[in-house]
């Protein structure tokens, strides 16, 4: 496979995707960007999870409550269909990767970022653009090296390990939904973590419900296997339940402190100045 070097020198063009660098998955001839092949095997359970558990929740609980809750029914369903396709969007969506330096050489992008691709200093970016040079070293405080990517990084970017790119607002690799978290999908990702908690809620609800019509059965009609099988359910999901919900707590907490799970973990933040480009995480 020619490299990204080789890129700029052949007359013959390849197509990006098929060069890009790091550890990135792109599918559908680059359309789509996901994390790593290390992630696979802990990414597919929790499919498994999500997609196994509700199959059996639905095949054993909706048909008994279904004539007497069945609005707990429908809300479990749709609850169901936004965090599964939350869990794709925050998988296949292009969490905001920075590309590295052969990358904007090779597609001739290079020129309107001088400073990032180091080719121009601070003080002659300052001189060039009109900005005061104490302005320009504010900024450049935050701005930082990185030595793989060879590019400097904007502020509260960094680099993931796992999928080996710069990531704008990185928050954290997560293995679970393979993929990094970053400013494009962040939105998805919480949007998964809280639907997702309110899913498991409505499950314990509505285990809660079916138990107790199990309960006034007659001893004849109820079978010990059945109990069990209700009871192990609601325990796993139960466990599965506070997880996910300290989860989202902390992702709420971090929402309104404006804070990445990496400033929060770092005990940092991110101060805005007037003069350095602010970052949305959403
Ligand atoms: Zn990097
Ligand atoms: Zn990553």
């Amino acid at each position: 496979m020619p490299s990204l070097n080789t890129f700029v020198t052949v007359t013959k063009y390849v197509r990006l995707h098929r060069l890009w660098p790091g550890k990135n998955r792109l599918c559908l001839f680059g359309k789509v960007m996901t994390g790593p092949m290390a992630d696979l095997w802990v990414n597919i359970s929790v499919y498994f999870l999500l997609i196994g558990l509700y199959t059996a929740f639905y095949v054993q609980v909706v048909p008994e409550l279904w004539s007497s809750r069945p609005v707990a029914c429908l809300v479990s369903v749709m609850l169901f269909l936004v965090t599964f396709f939350s869990l794709l969007l925050t998988q296949f969506v292009e969490p905001g990767i920075i590309p590295r330096k052969a990358v904007f050489l090779s597609t001739m992008q290079h020129v309107p970022f001088p400073f990032n691709l180091g080719d121009l200093s601070l003080e002659e970016f300052s001189r060039e653009t009109g900005e005061g040079a104490a302005e320009w070293e504010n900024m450049r405080q935050q701005f930082v090296f990185c030595s793989t990517c060879l590019i400097y990084r904007p502020p509260r970017a960094s680099h993931c390990r796992d999928c080996d790119n710069c990531v704008q607002v990185f928050d954290h690799h997560c293995p679970f939904v393979g993929n990094c978290i970053g400013q494009r999908n962040y939105k998805y990702f919480l949007s998964f973590v809280v639907t997702l908690t309110a899913l498991l809620v409505q499950v314990v609800y509505c285990f809660s419900v079916f138990t107790a019509t199990l309960n006034q059965k007659d001893e004849t009609e109820r079978s010990e296997s059945e109990s069990a099988w209700t009871y192990g359910m609601m325990l796993v999901i139960s466990v599965i339940g506070v997880i996910v919900t300290a989860l989202c707590g902390f992702h709420l907490c971090l929402l309104l402190t404006g804070k990445t799970t990496r400033e929060r973990l770092k005990n940092t933040s991110y101060q805005h100045s007037l003069d350095t480009p602010r970052v949305d995480r959403c």
